[in-house]
């Protein structure tokens, strides 16, 4: 159903002919998944495009960043928990490469993860958590609030139990976005490319896809712009968030029923009266929130920031559009809950409050890989854990992109994900109550 792409395709013999003038692969999409596949494939010996009509302004500009495979595990979802850890134990290697090929410092944050209940019941449900962790056996344990109290010191008065996750880290994800956009993008058109070495495989183009183009015998060819411009490539993947099963709709032979859950975090800037250390998330009174601080700003450089932090907090989960509407309801509940755990909240000053919707699936799961259609690879759907997910998303694309097998163990972790599965007989995506497609942009 798959046949790969390989670096150099155009010599004979070496996977599907590439036409003169057209690249090994044009990637849909330019948030985190979208680059982080696209920077992968340059290094792997690929030649890429990148089309999105803003780069990084999805999902990927509101999310916290959180990489947390065990805080994040619920019942049921056995699969989801096995492809989270997979996808935590891709990050320090991809956070490495990056540093060395560009630079930069994508924050990511070691520290672990704190997570409290505010009273009883939420205690209660905080323990039920725990035992699910210990039926997997995960790194988690229950600690007393005297001891989350020596872990950050500034937890309110009123706090009922808690819990240690501490293989739970976080990472800084438009940091990390925009060192995969400076390593990729020439800022300029197609046939310009950027930087030198592996890089200078790629470009970065502001246009929006408007189809998919098939040859006759339906084998994916390009994508058409919505400048009328052919962008012809080898394979194409799209990575194009929630709106990636709006491009696909019309398709035949491949079902990506991706849906927008829209999600609002805010922005804080803490001095060093709320010196947070760890990512704290909480329970109160049933509802979830969190709390991500980033590195503080580096000291010594004699301005007023000196000692202080971006710190976020999220997230509202709304099954709405992506109307990009920041609403005083869902920043008065993030705002309510967090200042319950940590009072010092009050003090710090509200930066930016960001509405984006996340790529959700009907199974809570991505879509990751070659599809049934030749030419035709997704990446999507990634819901709340996308930032996580993007380094092992990366990974399995460019090994379906060059046909180059994955270790054992992720490739089980990835079984879960295969593209083909919402195709099979029974399941009616355009009836399905969970696929809402918009108008395309
Ligand atoms: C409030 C909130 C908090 C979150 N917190 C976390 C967290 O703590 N940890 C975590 O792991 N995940 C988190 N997530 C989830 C994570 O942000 C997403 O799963 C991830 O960003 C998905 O990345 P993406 O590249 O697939 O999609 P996006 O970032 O949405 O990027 C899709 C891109 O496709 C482009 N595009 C769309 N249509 C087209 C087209 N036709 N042509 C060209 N380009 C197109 C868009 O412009 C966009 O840039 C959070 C999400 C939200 C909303």
């Amino acid at each position: 159903m798959h046949t790969p792409v390989r670096p150099g395709s155009r010599s004979p013999g070496a996977g599907p002919a590439v036409p003169d003038g057209a690249r090994d692969v044009v990637v849909v999409g330019g948030g985190i998944v979208g680059l982080a596949v696209a920077w992968r494939a340059a290094r792997a010996g690929l030649t890429v495009t990148v089309l999105d009509p803003s780069p990084g302004d999805g999902a990927t500009h509101a999310a916290a960043g959180m990489l947390a495979p065990v805080t994040e595990a619920d019942f049921g979802e056995d699969d989801a928990l096995r492809l989270h850890l997979a996808a935590a134990a891709a990050w320090p290697g991809f956070a490495d490469d990056l540093h060395a090929a560009t630079g930069a410092d994508v924050g990511l944050r070691t520290a672990g993860t704190l997570t409290l209940a505010y009273d009883a019941d939420d205690l209660a449900s905080l323990r039920r958590v725990l035992a699910l962790h210990a039926a997997h056996g995960l790194a988690s344990h229950e600690l007393t609030v005297a001891d989350a109290r020596r872990l950050e010191p500034y937890l309110g008065p009123r706090v009922a139990g808690a819990a240690w996750a501490p293989a739970d880290h976080a990472v800084d994800p438009r940091a990390t976005h925009a060192a995969l956009l400076g390593a990729l993008d020439g800022g300029a058109g197609p046939e310009t490319l950027a930087g030198a070495g592996a890089e200078a495989r790629a470009a970065v183009v502001r246009a929006s896809a408007r189809r998919l183009a098939l040859d006759p015998s339906g084998r994916v060819v390009g994508v058409h712009d919505d400048a009328g411009r052919l962008h012809a490539a080898g394979a194409v993947v799209v990575a194009a968030g929630w709106e990636s099963g709006t491009l696909l709709m019309d398709v035949p032979g491949v079902v990506v029923p991706t849906r927008p859950v829209k999600g609002q975090t805010l922005r804080l800037d803490a001095g060093p009266d709320l010196a947070l250390e760890h990512v704290v998330r909480g329970v109160v009174q049933g509802r979830p929130v969190y709390i991500v601080p980033r590195d503080p700003v580096p000291d010594g450089q004699g301005h007023d920031c000196a000692g202080h932090r971006e710190v976020v907090v999220g997230a509202t989960t709304e099954e709405n559009p992506d109307d990009r509407r920041a609403t005083a309801g869902g920043v008065f509940a993030l705002l309510r809950d967090a200042r319950a755990l940590l009072p010092g909240i009050d003090e710090a000053a509200l930066v930016d409050v960001t509405p984006r919707a996340r790529p959700a699936t009907p199974d809570n799961l991505p879509l990751v890989g070659p599809t049934a259609v030749p030419g035709l690879h997704v990446a999507t759907g990634h819901g709340r854990n996308g930032i996580l997910l993007a380094p092992l998303t990366a990974d399995a694309v460019v090994a379906g992109l060059t046909g180059t097998p994955l270790p054992a163990d992720v490739a089980a972790a990835l079984s879960p994900t295969r593209t083909d599965r919402f195709a099979e007989p029974g399941f009616d995506a355009r009836r399905s109550a969970a696929f809402s497609p918009t108008t395309p942009r």
